[in-house]
């Protein structure tokens, strides 16, 4: 069965008497070399954790990559499908649940006995930025996330600083992992076509972050204060972020030799880590 043909997609819908949810973002993806890449940049774990396998799609792809393959879907209605679909894929466990709802440490103990995995998806466009950030703050044994996201979204997360898509979360992006864009994929590569472009961002998760900061907590706030106005300098933000005077802040920038009037989309993670740790030694939380 060719899950990527459009015509297969068709017949599953009719066959299962579907109903495609745009809540649900189900946007399901019919290039098979694009499941290759993906397959192919989650690589390096046995087992790997899918977010919403919609009709199985890359799911098939993912139990012929990994020794085991557990799968995560919302849609009760798209159980009978995947009971079909994937027929004969004896490593892969679905479970029927809201990813965010799931205890995800639980998960890796029972699942891939605590051992590091990797997290491939095709992500629900309606909710991309929360499952990154669960993944990435949560502090789990993830090796690899490789998810497909609406092509602008992959660009903030991979975003370097002065770029008018760096924000707070390619700053998140950059502490925790080493993100990149695999490849580009058109509207035209999902059935239904979406509006809008996607692309595959792979991220390598580090060992440790890529800065040593005194208090994690306070480093995200200083990045959220900073990019809270974009138009205002680093200076302003500091200030109305913390409700310090402007005198302070000064003297804390100065201090870690960063220009006051600049605005915070020109500072580094090393640059907020800096920030952060003399704003801490001077008790402004
Ligand atoms: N993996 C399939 C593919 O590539 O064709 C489907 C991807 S589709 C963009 C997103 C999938 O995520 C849908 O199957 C949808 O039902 C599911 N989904 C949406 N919200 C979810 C959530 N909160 N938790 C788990 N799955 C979710």
């Amino acid at each position: 069965m060719e899950l990527t043909s459009i015509k297969t997609i068709k017949e599953l819908k009719s066959m299962f008497d579907f109903a495609f949810s745009k809540g649900l973002g189900q946007n399901f993806l019919t290039d098979a070399a694009v499941l290759d890449k993906i397959a192919d940049a989650a690589s390096g774990t046995e087992g790997v954790l899918e977010i919403g396998p919609g009709f199985g799609v890359l799911t098939k792809t993912l139990s012929e990559n990994f020794e085991k393959v557990v799968s995560i879907e919302i849609d009760k209605s798209l159980l009978p499908v995947l009971d079909y679909t994937l027929a004969g894929c004896d490593n892969v466990k679905i479970i029927n649940s809201d990813f965010m709802k799931l205890n995800l440490k639980e998960l890796i103990k029972n699942e891939f006995n605590s051992k590091k995995i990797s997290v491939a998806a095709n992500l629900p466009y309606y909710i991309t930025t929360p499952i990154i950030t669960t993944l990435l703050e949560g502090g789990y044994d993830i090796e690899n996330i490789v998810v497909m996201v609406q092509k602008e979204v992959a660009q903030r997360f991979c975003a370097k600083p002065g770029t008018k898509e760096y924000g707070a979360i390619s700053v998140l992006c950059n502490y925790y992992t080493e993100p990149e864009i695999v490849v580009n994929v058109p509207a035209g590569s999902f059935y239904p076509a979406p509006k809008v472009d996607s692309a595959v961002v792979r991220m390598r998760v580090l060992d440790k972050p890529s800065v040593l900061v005194d208090d994690e907590k306070h480093f995200f706030k200083v990045v959220k204060a900073s990019f809270a106005q974009r138009r205002k300098t680093l200076l302003n933000c500091l200030s109305n972020g913390f409700s310090k005077d402007k005198e302070t802040i000064k003297n804390v920038l100065e201090a870690v030799g960063i220009d006051a009037t600049i605005r915070g989309e020109r500072l580094g993670v090393s640059d907020f880590a800096k920030i952060s740790d003399e704003m801490l030694k001077n008790g402004i939380k």
